[in-house]
């Protein structure tokens, strides 16, 4: 039998071993290049029992991706089953993420007679860290950052022994042989002395998996308020830690696909609702229904829980915003002296730095938001065969991607690629992940925007270069995590991206496939106003799209700041004649303009911030009476949403709720979405649809928009296993380069 998949580091082999004995049956497992390879031999119903139960009982880490096998020859004189060394040859490796403590080594790290009780890194075959530790092939504990911890005896032992547990187990340890913590300023009782700062109201840094955490006490204001003020962070949501589901259930309403999710070894920060009487401070998720949570996923965070009474942890990514997490101990020292009052530490060295996974329920089914520790790098698989591509991504919440075949190996999230700082990250995961899954790419992807670094960087390989339009590379990744081939729809939603026209694109309508898309249709155009400061304050969205409509009338809408009249004279010269005010079609600014006039947001301190509080105003509200829209035939075709935003100011002027208007908002736009699809159906026959783009993290709007679709008989597609946002765009670059 030869099986491919993540078979190897996850106890594969001694599950063969147990269930050959177990079955009575003879031959040998072992590691071969492609995964793993066995021989057996016994009766035709003891060899069919091997096989059913082989993928009923596989362990929880393991994924059989092919399995071939075929009859041998009778070896008379074979007795017994063993495990014999890995083949040689050519290899193409498959690492497991890593994996949140199981249950049997929560256990034992409770079990005062256990030899690693309260051990902060405890680990099995089942659980633990793998990609982060990972230096290079074959996955073998001399090459990872566990080298540096010779194994005492008694691990040496069960290393060694096929029937136990932690047989080939590359991270394991126990107190005399593992890594040590340490504290920060120094302290004889490092964890003692961390958990009686959190217990204070104090911040500490803790190293984690994939890097530091800052934590805090959740259900402190007053802790979580200095984190803030420390931290140089208004409003952003923080994501908490709590130590089980139990927990997790005071804290949030939680589906029970939210559950399974929190609790799997994955271990993500779901996005849940939050109950109403919630111990969590107010200032974890200001004015937000909505709170990230996710279980203590290492030994050590159990350990900050276990009887010690802190209930939830504020645990957010230790960086400058936007940037990676911090993972090199030096680094975090000298950065994290004014933040934190102490750092909580230990000499197990974070190879590859990964963030938190953060995903929400939408449709019944997971959404990433961001897809990293736990998921990579676990591949996508592609539906035809791609070569050897790398693809570079974007620009914000940036992530790579290198195929392998029908293979595509999307990294950790790697950031904003505005700064040394993360271009070094950027260049780093790059040559990492081709290290460890042997990847000489031979043909280079990037986005079409000349000025982002990923382009540059794209450009100095020397390699065979593909520029792909940013939105036709976000329909593509929907199309390639969905296995669609051929021509479809495309409808892409997002903040920015250059179009084919040097214009800013972001609220498209495409046709076509991967060789090529036409623009069918778009958000009608409007100016930036202040270019990048546009974004950053709605109000300016707001008047750029009632202009045309209102004139000098946009002063007196609602919440208009009070200019000097030379700045508003300046402004308006601005919308009439264009002067620093780029041509955009981006829907996340039309969100901004929308959420400011229901007065949901003054300002995006964040990225999204201003569309998040207009979901969360709508989500409220019961289904009202949709917004009108106005359809411009042509090609491209127009969506106007001045009568939309203008049928909003009369509703909200003749007393209509805010949250009703934010209803509204959205259906409205859902109906436009179906109103433009089916004009293109009318013209080419095409029905299948693929939803893409950041703006689509929008839970209601993702609903309403598949709901529409469905009921007017199109096929609709959406993401599942990447980010719709920006952080899923460098699998559609891959696979656009693989079709040209
Ligand atoms: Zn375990
Ligand atoms: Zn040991
Ligand atoms: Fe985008």
């Amino acid at each position: 039998m030869r099986i491919a998949g993540i078979v190897q580091g996850v106890g594969f082999r001694p599950f063969v071993f147990r269930l050959a004995a177990e079955l009575g049956l003879t031959g040998w497992v072992r590691n071969s290049p492609a995964g793993v390879e066995l021989e057996l031999q016994g009766r035709a119903e003891q060899l069919a029992g091997f096989r059913q139960r082989l993928q009923a009982e596989l362990p929880p880490l393991a994924v059989i991706s092919s399995l071939e096998f075929r009859d041998l020859p009778l070896l008379h004189d074979e007795t017994g089953f063993v495990i014999l060394a890995s083949s040689d040859g050519r290899r193409e490796p498959q690492i497991a993420p890593d994996s949140a403590l199981c249950v049997d080594c929560l256990r034992e790290l409770s079990d005062p007679a256990d030899r690693r009780y309260r051990h902060p890194f405890i680990t099995c075959t089942n659980c633990g860290p793998r990609w982060t530790i990972v230096t290079g092939i074959p996955y073998d504990r001399p090459l990872t950052t566990m080298a540096a911890f010779p194994l005492c005896p008694d691990c040496e032992a069960e290393y060694r022994n096929p029937l136990d547990r932690r047989f080939h187990a590359q991270p394991i340890a126990c107190p005399d042989c593992g890594p040590r913590l340490s504290l920060v300023p120094g302290h004889a009782d490092p964890l003692g002395q961390a958990i009686a700062l959190l217990q204070q109201g104090l911040i500490v840094a803790i190293k984690g998996l994939g890097g530091y955490h800052l934590a805090v006490d959740a259900c402190n204001n007053q802790a979580v308020a200095r984190l803030r003020q420390r931290k140089q962070r208004d409003e952003k949501p923080f994501a908490v830690m709590v130590p089980d589901l139990v927990t997790a259930r005071l804290l949030a309403e939680l589906e029970e696909l939210e559950e399974r999710l929190l609790a799997a070894p994955e271990a993500p920060v779901v996005i849940v609702r939050s109950r109403t009487a919630t111990p969590v401070a107010e200032l974890v998720a200001p004015d937000s229904r909505w709170i990230g949570l996710m279980l203590a996923y290492t030994p050590l965070h159990q350990l900050l829980f276990a009887d010690t009474g802190l209930k939830a942890l504020v645990m957010t990514s230790a960086n400058a915003s936007d940037e990676p997490m911090l993972s090199d101990d030096a680094e975090a020292a000298e950065q994290l002296a004014g933040i934190a009052d102490a750092i909580l530490t230990h000499n197990r060295v974070i190879q590859v730095r990964t963030d938190d996974s953060v995903l929400r329920v939408v449709q019944g089914r997971p959404l990433f938001y961001r897809r990293s520790r736990g998921y990579v790098p676990r591949p996508v698989p592609l539906p035809f065969d791609a070569g050897k591509i790398l693809a570079v991504g974007a620009e914000l919440k940036n992530t790579v991607c290198l195929t392998r075949g029908r293979e595509a190996f999307l990294s950790q999230h790697i950031g904003d690629l505005k700064n040394e700082a993360t271009l070094d990250t950027f260049c780093r995961t790059i040559d990492h992940l081709g290290t460890i899954m042997e990847i000489k790419p031979e043909l280079v992807a990037c986005d079409r925007h000349p000025d982002y670094l990923s382009t540059r960087y794209a450009e100095e390989l020397g390699l065979p270069l593909v520029r792909v339009q940013h939105h036709h590379a976000h329909m593509a990744s929907c199309m390639a995590e969905n296995g669609l081939d051929g021509d479809l729809i495309g409808v892409i939603f997002d903040g920015t991206g250059l179009g084919d026209d040097g214009t800013v694109w972001g609220g498209e309508f495409l046709v076509g496939g991967y060789g090529a898309v036409e623009r069918a249709g778009h958000l009608k155009q409007v100016r930036l106003p202040g270019g990048d400061l546009a974004a950053r304050e709605p109000w300016r969205m707001a008047a750029a799209w009632l202009w045309e409509p209102l004139g000098d009338g946009i002063w007196q809408l609602p919440g208009m700041p009070v200019l000097a009249a030379t700045d508003r004279q300046l402004l308006q010269a601005v919308l009439e004649r264009g002067i620093n005010a780029p041509l955009t079609s981006s829907m996340g600014r039309l969100f901004d303009a929308a959420a400011f006039l229901v007065g949901a947001a003054t300002r995006n301190s964040f990225d999204g911030q201003a569309g998040m509080a207009l979901e969360a105003l709508a989500e409220a509200a019961a289904a009202p009476e949709l917004l009108l829209y106005r359809l411009q035939p042509g090609t491209p075709f127009q969506l106007d949403p001045a009568p939309l935003l203008l049928g909003l100011l009369q509703r909200l002027q003749a007393g209509e709720s805010s949250a009703s208007l934010a209803r509204a908002f959205h259906a409205g736009l859902a109906a436009a979405v179906v109103d433009g699809c089916d004009l293109i159906r009318q013209e080419t026959g095409l029905d299948r649809v693929v939803l893409s783009g950041g703006v689509f993290q929008n839970r209601l709007l993702s609903e309403l928009v598949y709901t529409f679709l469905a009921k007017s008989n199109f096929s609709v597609f959406i993401h599942r296993l990447v980010p719709p946002n920006d952080g899923g765009i460098a699998l559609g670059q891959a696979a656009i380069a693989a079709r040209r």
